[in-house]
């Protein structure tokens, strides 16, 4: 199968030849399969954001390739646009950039910039907010009544709207409370299965990666640290907690019960695969206490 995203040796520098010069992003390259999950993870700094605005086209790259669907997105740089709505970015708080008079407008804002029909923009506005769970009837309502997890629906509604082939979410749980994180993943997964669109997205919350992505890419200082299944990167926690990084907390309570003499089998990341490990060992009974 052909990746429907690639990213080949990226490089970024922002300040280029002035003293502030910084090299965010060096000698990235991943490939995202059409449908994959894909969560990104790193500290503070080490150059998600850069990134993500690499792969969709609001950065250019000092070298490297970005391939969206087999094209390289600058080979004809005037036609960048259409890469950014083939390749929508969510960013951080995306709520602040609610701005029209009714929601209706500003989830259609995207589809009307590329030129679609208002018969299509406003089919395209109800798709997407069903998609999000957004009642329709506040469709009508100006941005500004809504609660703060309807405002964060509702963003991201306007760039699902534009139906892009790969979906980008910088922190898409940042700052809400457990009901509202739980109905954004699944929101997520929910674009994922019923497009087939990939997605990729940022997260401090190493539970949300766990639940939701097949691979898990890991950055550091602008570098790539690993790339690979949630499995193989959360059986690395050594590696991680040089970066600061932590694995999900089903992992570590795992990790500690084998410690203390429990034959748990080890790999598990998902607290529902935690509670079944559990359950197993519980019935099958084979306690090995220290
Ligand atoms: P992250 O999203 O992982 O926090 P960023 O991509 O925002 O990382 O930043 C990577 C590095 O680039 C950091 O050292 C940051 O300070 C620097 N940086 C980010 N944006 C800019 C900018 N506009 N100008 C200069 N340096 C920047």
């Amino acid at each position: 199968m052909t990746p429907i995203l690639s990213a080949q040796n990226l490089h970024f520098v922002y300040g280029e030849k002035t003293p502030y010069e910084k090299h965010a992003v060096t000698d990235i390259s991943f490939s995202v399969m059409p449908g994959e999950i894909v969560g990104i993870i790193g500290h503070t700094g080490s150059g998600k954001s850069t990134l993500m605005q690499l792969l969709n086209g609001l950065l250019k790259p000092h070298s490297g390739t970005v391939i969206v669907d087999g094209q390289n997105i600058w080979q004809d740089p005037k036609a960048i646009r259409q890469y950014r709505f083939q390749v929508g970015l969510v960013f951080q708080y995306p709520e602040y950039q609610l701005f029209d008079e009714t929601v209706e407008k500003d989830i259609g804002f995207g589809p009307k910039n590329m030129g679609l029909s208002e018969e299509e923009i406003r089919k395209r506005v109800l798709r997407a907010a069903e998609m999000v769970e957004f009642p329709p009837h506040l469709l009508p309502k100006s941005p500004f009544d809504l609660s703060g997890g309807e405002k964060r629906r509702a963003a991201i509604a306007g760039v699902i709207a534009m139906e892009p082939k790969v979906l980008i979410l910088d922190e898409p749980t940042a700052g809400l409370d457990p009901k509202g994180r739980q109905t954004i993943l699944d929101m997520i997964r929910a674009y994922n299965q019923k497009t087939g669109a990939a997605v990729l997205f940022v997260s401090h919350n190493m539970e949300d990666v766990a639940a939701l992505s097949q691979r898990v890419l890991v950055l550091s200082r602008g570098k790539e640290v690993l790339f690979g299944t949630p499995k193989e990167v959360f059986s690395q926690p050594d590696v991680l907690q040089q970066m600061s990084l932590d694995v999900p907390i089903a992992t570590r309570i795992l990790d500690a019960l084998s410690q203390k003499g429990y034959a748990l089998q080890k790999g598990i990341y998902t607290i529902p695969d935690a509670a079944k490990e559990i359950v197993r060992f519980m019935k099958e009974g084979d306690r090995h206490a220290q």
